[in-house]
């Protein structure tokens, strides 16, 4: 008889990652049949137009020239005092809000999501994430003893669903009288949705209202992962500034990821910045997170957080770096308008894009539609409400035709 070694907290399905199981078909069927009769668009990671993931050359000529102990060197367990400088500067940029600030370090924006989780929730608390979320998410709850509770992140004109979030929002905070909220904005995985500086306002005077209650303690967290390629200059980063002024029980995490902005996935670096108008607030945020890091995964990347200092700190390193993701950045815009216009052509309903690496098609049974369009060399991620096109993975002129693939297969479902 099969016994069971691990203990009841740690038993999960035995399943593998799908996105990843559906990208290695995606090759085979690449070597079978050609790059260029194979739309894959599973990997939220850039590509270029020939399928090579784009590593940026600003970013690995400095890496490469790194002296070896700056790249093998432990790094502080709260991350090196100059990159928790840098961090913040690149965050902000010049939209830093009139706040107590502290950053951690952390492996990548995944780390941040954990410590906000973990460190503000009471164990069996909900969090509160949109319908359309990155399913990690749950992964990193259910892995602390967390649930996750959704909001409808559109409404039926497919707008933002203020209503959704504020009576979800309510109920959990009057039943756990504290709750963290993740808003994954700009360039929301998967739909593309970024909150405009208004919706961010509504947000936050539903928080304000609800803080009126002293016994509230309120956590948003902003998951920032894909904030580097959204938007025109730098006009999505604007509403860090409404975070000035916030009643003591409302806190700010937000969540800054190293590895799109820089194309630095696999080196595994971010940071989580606490913000309040109380400075012991973000001084307890500050241990609180170095506690957990230590406890986890003792420190970040050491080479990873010198690449940011030592660009940030130059002011031709940063120009040439800003200059290679605005190519980049101006790439991914044109693909997704290739893939916006051609759903709009073809008569194909996608949800409300505005920035970012991915598309949301909804569809009843998004599983079937995903096995359906691999008969069409096409490999799209399904979700529960639908399916996810990675922009960011497929070339300009692949997107343009990808819309009526996917029409004709959900027509026929
Ligand atoms: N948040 C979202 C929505 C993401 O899609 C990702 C990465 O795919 C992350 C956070 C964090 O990524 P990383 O841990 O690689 O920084």
């Amino acid at each position: 008889m099969a016994i069971n070694m691990v203990a009841d907290h740690a038993k999960w399905p035995e399943t593998n990652d799908p996105i990843f199981g559906l990208a290695a078909k995606a090759k085979e069927a690449i070597n079978k049949f050609g790059k260029e009769n194979v739309i894959d668009s599973t990997l939220g990671a850039l590509v270029d137009d020939d399928g090579n993931l784009i590593c940026m050359e600003t970013v690995y000529s400095e890496l490469k020239s790194l002296p070896n102990a700056e790249i093998a060197g432990y790094a502080q367990v709260a991350g090196q005092p100059d990159y928790l400088e840098a961090v913040q500067e690149e965050c902000f940029s010049g939209y830093r809000p009139n706040a107590y600030i502290k950053a951690v370090a952390t492996p990548g924006g995944t780390g941040s999501v954990k410590h906000a989780v973990f460190n503000y929730t009471n164990s069996g608390d909900s969090i509160l994430v949109a319908d359309w979320f990155w399913s990690p998410y749950v992964t990193i709850s259910e892995e602390v003893g967390r649930k996750v509770a959704n909001f409808s992140l559109f409404n039926e004109k497919n707008e933002f669903n203020i209503e959704s979030f504020k009576e979800n929002f309510e109920s959990l905070l009057n039943k756990q009288k504290r709750l963290v909220t993740i808003l994954n904005t700009p360039a929301n995985n998967p739909t593309g949705y970024s909150l405009s500086d208004e919706e961010w306002t509504k947000v936050l005077d539903i928080a304000k209202e609800n803080a009126i209650n002293p016994e509230n303690k309120i956590i948003i967290f902003v998951d920032a992962a894909y904030m580097d390629f959204a938007g025109v200059g730098l006009e999505r980063k604007k509403f860090f500034t409404q975070f000035t002024n916030l009643p003591d029980n409302i806190f700010i995490i937000i969540g800054y990821s190293m590895s799109k902005a820089y194309t630095m996935y696999g080196l595994r670096s971010g940071a989580a910045i606490g913000i309040s108008s109380n400075e012991k607030i973000v001084n307890e945020f500050y241990y609180s997170c170095m506690h957990s890091g230590r406890a986890n995964w003792s420190n970040g990347t050491r080479g990873a957080m010198s690449v940011m200092t030592h660009i940030a700190n130059d002011p031709i390193k940063k120009k040439a770096y800003e200059a290679e993701k605005e190519k980049y950045k101006t790439m991914l815009r044109n693909r997704a308008k290739a893939f916006v216009d051609a759903s709009k052509e073809v008569g194909l309903e996608i949800l409300p894009y505005r920035d970012g690496f991915f598309v949301s098609i909804p569809c009843e049974d998004a599983k079937k539609a995903s096995e359906e369009l691999i008969k069409d060399n096409m490999f799209v991620v399904s979700l529960k409400k639908g399916l996810r096109f990675a922009v960011c993975a497929v070339s300009e002129e692949k997107c343009k035709k990808a819309p009526a693939i996917i029409k004709k297969v959900l027509d026929r479902l």
